[in-house]
């Protein structure tokens, strides 16, 4: 190819080659104004790992609780029970499975995350909730917790990281959640989220779940506080860990947002910054095979200008009834659901072909139907208490 700046020349020499970017080619990519030599390159590493494909989920997302004493900065969906009274929701596990169910059964995901709330992280909630689903959506994949759920649970139960991944595993657990990572620079992590799990503790209990096979993603915040470097840092530190335990699927940018919280002074990430760091993570993690563009962060739009970008991955539909809390406490304008055909609508229009998948990544056709559940009309019907 012909570049506009020349330090594209070397780093497609390294792609070409299979040498890993450093830190300093990182930051030549963050700053570089030839932007569309970035996307060309991040794009043509994209195909090369998964040609014209783009994937997507139909899935359902729930937010179990906001109730959280970590305190994070960045945070607008945490809420203080003692303080805050009026905004607390906690649901019990007959909820979440009655909303789980509440459109049927053809999905293949179930993606739950909440706070650190004392009264709900305990193997004794979710144990029972996860086994019951799986014994009513066999074919739907439980993507549960993030590290940082975890890890409080293991805390809490006294357990290590291997004790408490293998009960998970044994209830059903096929993925974690890639949040929670944050930014691992420790200075910068100190300050927005000081009482969450460490950098180091998030990368050994995502390294324990892939040695125990369950598969996990990756997420990094960024827009805030951070430096450039700081991100660059993260996508190390996770390329260096993928080698050491491989297991994770997909890398999401994940753009801070500013309502409602701490940093807001930080204002909004901008249109070319989310770009820019789709395509840097592309190249920069080289043995991700996955670069999803979060629509409920991005925004549709800018998803689909993403797959341009080097990302091949736009999330699910989420449950028409589900609501996505996190992001919409803190000033997101995306809905709450995208019907499946609408996605394959925005991939087909960027040139790609839209492959339904499931949290591992397996390919089903578009319409495909799961097959009757060995529960049918016994788990369909569940009482709903408060
Ligand atoms: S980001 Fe998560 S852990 Fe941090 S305060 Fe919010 S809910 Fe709690």
């Amino acid at each position: 190819m012909i570049y506009a700046d020349p330090i594209m020349v070397e780093i497609e020499r390294k792609l070409d080659a299979g040498t890993p970017l450093s830190a300093q080619d990182g930051l030549a990519l963050y700053r570089t104004w030839d932007i569309h030599s970035l996307g060309r390159l991040a794009r043509r590493q994209k195909e090369r790992k998964s040609g014209k494909k783009v994937f997507y989920v139909l899935n359902r997302y729930i937010n179990s609780t906001n109730v959280c004493y970590a305190g994070c900065t960045f945070c607008s969906f945490a809420a203080d029970e003692f303080k805050e009274a009026h905004r607390v929701f906690r649901m019990t596990a007959d909820q979440v499975f009655a909303k789980a169910m509440e459109t049927g059964a053809n999905f293949n995901q179930i993606h739950i995350v909440g706070g650190h709330d004392p009264r709900q992280l305990s193997l004794d909630y979710w144990l029972p909730l996860m086994r019951r689903f799986k014994a009513a959506l066999p074919h739907v994949q439980l993507s549960l917790f993030t590290a940082a759920e975890i890890e409080y649970m293991a805390k809490r139960h006294r357990m290590t990281f291997p004790q408490i991944v293998a009960e998970l595993k044994a209830a059903g657990l096929d993925n974690v959640n890639g949040g929670a990572a944050e930014i691992f620079a420790d200075e910068t992590r100190a300050k927005i989220c000081p009482n969450k799990v460490s950098a180091a503790n998030w990368l050994a209990l995502h390294e324990e779940l892939h040695r125990q096979g369950v598969a996990s993603n990756a997420t990094m915040l960024y827009g805030h506080i951070e430096s450039l470097e700081d991100r660059v840092d993260h996508m190390i530190r996770l390329r260096e860990s993928q080698d050491r335990s491989p297991g994770f699927n997909a890398f999401i940018p994940l753009a801070f947002h500013p309502d409602g919280n701490e940093l807001s002074y930080c204002g909004w990430t901008t249109g070319l910054d989310d770009i820019r760091t789709f395509a840097v993570a592309r190249l920069m993690l080289h043995n991700f095979d996955h670069i999803k563009a979060y629509w409920m962060i991005q925004g549709l739009k800018a998803c689909q200008v993403a797959l341009q970008f080097g990302a091949d991955d736009m999330d699910g539909t989420h449950g028409s009834t589900d609501e996505e809390m996190i992001y919409h406490s803190a000033g997101t304008q995306s809905g709450q659901y995208v019907d499946d055909r609408e996605f394959r609508r925005l991939i087909e229009e960027a040139g790609y072909m839209p492959v339904r998948r499931n949290s591992t990544y397996d390919e089903f056709a578009w319409d495909w139907t799961p097959p009757a559940s060995p529960m049918a009309g016994r788990e369909a019907v569940v009482t709903v208490s408060s």
